[in-house]
């Protein structure tokens, strides 16, 4: 791969990381644990507790992805950026422009 190809994927990275980190922070208050208020009825307890549910499982998609292009930063620097994990052979450029944080080819995944 070239290097302005992949500083662009390196760019579309950083853009994605800081995008995930600030939606992680604004939902970071929606994911605490629900207070059992006494004041509210057990079916709008119910409703929090399965909003929070949600903004739980996002939160933890969210972190992996963040952790995926951590790792495909760390394959930029180490060169092997765009190659599949398993098969070693280059990922296809639509492949990557899709998703830069993406770890093996389509025929491994
Ligand atoms: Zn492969």
């Amino acid at each position: 791969m070239d290097s302005d190809q992949l500083e662009k994927y390196r760019g579309q990275l950083e853009l994605l990381r800081t995008e995930i980190q600030a939606d992680l922070d604004a939902s970071k208050e929606a994911s605490e644990v629900v207070e059992l208020d006494t004041s509210i009825g057990r079916l709008s307890r119910m409703d929090a507790m399965q909003n929070q549910q949600m903004a739980l499982e996002l939160r933890r998609r969210q972190e992996q992805q963040l952790q995926r292009i951590a790792n495909a930063l760390k394959r930029m620097d180490k060169e092997t950026y765009g190659l599949c994990g398993k098969c070693k052979q280059p990922i296809s450029k639509d492949r990557l422009e899709v998703s830069p944080d993406v770890v093996m080819c389509v025929r491994c995944a």
